[in-house]
C-alpha cells in the first residue's frame, strides 16, 4: 500500500496511490497519524470500500506525507561506515572514533518541506549547504524497549527524506546536530508512505543525483546499524508513538566530504530515489531568512 497527502481544494487529504489516481480516503477519518494510530487494519477497511473518489495523480499535489508531528524528527548519524570514514578529518576537531552503538539526535519538524517543494537557500544563514539522501520511516505502534526481533513490527511504512544541512552551522555551536539540520523548510520527505509488505529494503539502492550527476549511491543493507538495530536502541527506555518518525543515515558522497567540496547553490536540483520508494525532486532557490538579524552572515565569515 502506498499512501500519500494530498492537496484537494486547498486542503491536505489522505489518498491511497494506485496507478495514475488517488483514491482519497474520507476526510472524516483524519490525517495521516491519526490513520496510522488506528492501524494497518482499519485503513485497510477504509481501502475496501467501493465509494472513495478518485483524482488524477499529480505531482505537483503531492505535500510532505506527514503534517502533524508530536515531537522532534529523530534522526541517526554515520549510519555508513564509507561516510563516516569520508568525512575523518573533515570535522573541523570535532572528530571522533568509530562508533559501537547508532548515532542519534533530532530536528525541528520545521523543516519538513513537499517531495517536489522548492528549498530557500540563504547565504546569510549558511555558507555551506550540503544534501544528505536518507531512508526515512515512520512509526505505526507504541514501543518501548523492543527487541531487535519485535522492532519492524513496529513500522508503518518508509519514504524517503534529504536531510539538507548547514555545516558551517553544525560546526558554531559546538557539538551538536540540532541547529545546522533545523533550518526552516530544508527536509523534504515523501512523496508517499510505502507499507514494509511491498518492500525488499534491505536491496533497495539509494541515490542522489545533483543536477543529472549521481552524487551518493548505496544500498540499505550497507547499513551500519540495520533499523531494526536503530529501533530497539532508540526505543530502550523511550517510548515511540505512531506518527513518530525517523529517517536513518546517509551513505558517503556528501558535498562537505567531496575533493574539492560541493556546496548546494541557486539553481540547483537534487533528487533522491530508491528503490520502491519514489524520488524526491526539490530545486534551490534564492531565499531572505535572515530578516533583522544582527548575526553576522556566515558567507562573510569565511
Ligand atoms: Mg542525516
Amino acid at each position: 500500500m502506498r499512501l500519500c497527502t494530498v492537496k484537494v481544494s486547498g486542503h491536505p487529504r489522505v489518498g491511497l496511490i494506485e496507478a495514475d489516481r488517488i483514491r482519497l480516503l474520507p476526510a472524516q477519518a483524519g490525517d495521516m497519524v491519526a490513520l496510522i494510530t488506528q492501524g494497518r487494519a482499519a485503513i485497510d477497511r477504509l481501502a475496501a470500500r467501493g465509494d472513495l473518489e478518485a483524482v488524477p495523480l499529480v505531482q505537483t499535489d503531492l505535500m510532505a506525507p506527514i503534517q502533524r508531528f508530536g515531537r522532534d524528527v529523530l534522526c541517526t548519524g554515520w549510519n555508513y561506515w564509507d561516510h563516516f570514514e569520508e568525512s575523518r578529518g573533515k570535522r573541523d576537531g570535532q572528530d571522533v572514533d568509530r562508533p559501537k552503538a547508532p548515532t542519534f539526535f533530532t530536528k525541528s519538524p520545521s523543516t519538513i518541506v513537499g517531495p517536489y517543494g522548492d528549498i530557500g537557500l540563504d547565504g546569510h544563514i549558511s555558507a555551506k549547504w550540503d544534501y544528505e539522501a536518507e531512508v526515512a520511516l515512520v512509526i505505526g505502534k507504541r514501543c518501548r524497549s523492543v527487541s531487535q526481533a519485535e522492532a519492524l513490527d513496529c513500522v508503518f511504512g518508509y519514504f524517503l527524506a534529504n536531510d539538507v544541512s548547514q555545516r558551517d552551522l553544525q560546526r558554531r555551536h559546538g557539538g551538536q546536530w540540532l541547529k545546522g539540520k533545523s533550518i526552516d523548510r530544508t527536509m523534504p520527505i515523501g512523496p508517499w508512505i510505502v507499507t514494509p509488505d511491498e518492500l525488499d529494503l534491505p536491496e533497495a539502492q539509494l541515490e542522489l543525483r545533483l543536477n543529472g550527476q549521481v552524487m551518493q549511491s548505496a544500498f540499505v543493507k550497507q547499513m551500519a546499524f540495520p533499523i531494526a538495530e536503530l529501533i530497539a536502541e532508540l526505543s530502550f527506555g523511550m517510548t515511540l508513538e505512531p506518527g513518530d518518525v525517523l529517517i536513518t543515515g546517509t551513505p558517503s558522497g556528501i558535498g562537505n566530504a567531496r575533493e574539492p567540496q560541493v556546496f548546494l547553490k541557486a539553481g540547483d536540483e537534487m533528487v533522491v530515489s530508491a528503490t520502491g520508494l519514489g524520488e524526491l525532486r526539490n530545486r534551490i532557490v534564492s531565499a531572505n531568512l535572515h530578516g533583522t538579524t544582527d548575526i553576522p552572515s556566515m558567507s562573510e565569515a569565511l
